[in-house]
């Protein structure tokens, strides 16, 4: 794709592209700009004047270079015979992919959500408006979407007027929520999926249902539907339900068989209702994340706006780093607000029953959809500031999950040790002098069980040494695994 004089390149290939601090020229948006928002709506032909791009505020050449966290809305206005309101969310979207064809230009997440950057290098090639940015919108919206017929966009920097146009984004992404809601996944006759993120999570299939909103939280099924109608060659398609495997767990053979397809085979198996079995995968630009918190055996839940710490000292960052990327990770796990609001919200895991930490921002924002007996007992940022607190919280406000501590005492005392723990691996004959030890954690009350297997090679006598850690807790940034040399072997 060419425009005439663009100062850049704009490319399939500059999407999954990340711009680090210092390579920064300026930044919008991300978690310490409130007020931030894109938006696109649909407009009668005769309202759109195709290719204006404008912008309100200061634009890209009026910032100092390392401007961090400015404000900006960006509202695409389109136009066309066959165009719907309806379509605007999905349309909307693509917002994302299209910013990240731009080379030096980045963009993140989607609504409220979204974080740009752009490139120093870019920025000294030319890439010093929004007025160039606005005109690759326009060329790649109509090319991409046919169904365009006029396009016009508008940057909005200036803080008081992004302001005023931020609460209004806000009730349009609602209303387009709201629309899908009542809708049962049992009664619909296919789902849908999104690969929209495989740029930056080249493994990650979004399966979205009337009852499971994607993980942005920017594609409902209803969108899905639409977009795979309008842009067959898009990013998001029908997925066949199949038989259905598990109605609580949300398994279907048909989700199980396009995810793997998806996936390239990555992912075998999903359970859609669950943060634990075969749970979901997480993109990148989920809007929020759960995370298992041992010590209670129940989930915690924090948002991508929320700034601090979460109850188990960990930022949203933190959280958010070890389960993207499309992995599938049993007790972390990405997901939007609207799910939460979905009567099928992990409900395999225990639902609302199981949550017991979140934000107060987070609160506020799905209260009306968390049953009124569990609501109070759910502590947040201003209840508790860590799990001993939580613990206390829980058990004096009666918290359903208090009852689950009971029973697990109770297996405990049965089971454990010996056989909760995996079976010893015998080493066999001639095995490697240094072996990777088998471990395996299991989840406790008070942290995790860790057992690990090590087998001795046989000229030390060849026994399997099991080492049982009880109430771990483990926090490792990086694991290196490293093959040691016939050298390392013999200084040893
Ligand atoms: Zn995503």
């Amino acid at each position: 794709m060419s425009i005439e004089g663009f100062p850049v390149d704009i490319g399939v290939v500059y999407e999954g592209e990340r711009i680090r601090k210092h390579e920064m020229y300026a930044e919008w948006g991300g978690v310490k700009q409130k007020y931030k928002f894109e938006l696109v709506r649909v407009r009668p032909l005769e309202a759109v004047e195709d290719g204006k791009v404008q912008v309100i505020g200061p634009d890209i050449k009026d910032l100092p270079e390392g401007a961090k966290a400015q404000p900006l809305g960006i509202l695409v206005e389109v136009a066309g015979e066959q165009l719907k309101e309806e379509m605007e969310g999905v349309i909307e979207r693509r917002i994302h992919d299209f910013c990240n064809y731009i080379e030096g230009f980045m963009h993140l997440n989607q609504r409220y959500d979204i974080w740009l950057r752009l490139s120093k290098k870019s920025f000294k090639k030319g890439l010093n408006s929004f007025t160039w940015i606005g005109k690759a919108l326009c060329r790649l919206f109509k090319s991409e979407l046919p169904i365009i017929e006029k396009i016009q966009v508008t940057f909005i920097t200036d803080l008081e007027k992004v302001k005023e146009m931020f609460d209004e984004a806000l009730k349009i992404y609602e209303a387009r929520d709201a629309r899908v809601r009542g809708l049962k996944d049992e009664e619909v006759d296919a789902f849908y999926g999104c690969t929209l993120c495989q740029s930056f999570a080249p493994t990650h299939v979004c399966v979205i249902t009337p009852q499971r909103y994607s993980n942005c939280g920017a594609i409902s099924w209803l969108d899905a539907r639409i977009a795979a109608q309008i842009d067959p060659k898009g990013p998001l398609f029908k997925i066949e339900k199949g038989d259905c495997l598990d109605p609580v767990l949300g398994e279907w053979s048909g989700v199980n068989k396009t995810v793997k397809e998806k996936s390239l085979g990555e992912v075998e198996r999903v359970c859609l209702y669950s943060a634990f079995t075969y749970p979901h995968t997480s993109c990148g630009c989920f809007e929020c994340a759960a995370f298992y918190i041992p010590e209670v055996d129940g989930l915690g839940i924090v948002h991508r706006g929320f700034a601090g710490n979460t109850v188990i000292g960990l930022p949203f960052t933190t959280i958010a780093d070890s389960t993207a990327g499309g992995r599938q990770v049993p007790g972390f796990h990405g997901l939007s607000f609207e799910y939460m609001r979905s009567p099928k919200f992990l409900q395999a895991d225990g639902g609302w029953e199981r949550v017991v930490w979140m934000p107060s921002e987070a609160k506020e924002r799905v209260k009306g959809f968390v049953p009124d007996e569990i609501l109070d007992k759910i502590a947040t940022e201003k209840d508790v500031s860590n799990v001993e607190e939580l613990k206390k919280w829980l058990k004096e406000k009666g918290h359903p999950i208090v009852a689950r501590w009971k029973e697990e005492e109770a297996v405990e005392e049965e089971k454990l040790p010996e056989e909760a723990a995996p079976a010893a691996v015998p080493a066999a004959p001639g095995a490697p002098v240094v072996a990777v030890p088998q471990a395996a954690a299991v989840p406790t009350a008070g942290g995790y069980q860790l057992v690990l297997n090590l087998p001795m090679p046989a000229a030390a006598g060849g026994p399997t040494y099991k080492i049982i850690l009880k109430d771990v807790k483990i926090i490792a940034k990086k694991m290196i695994l490293k093959k040691i040399t016939e050298e390392e072997k013999k200084k040893k």
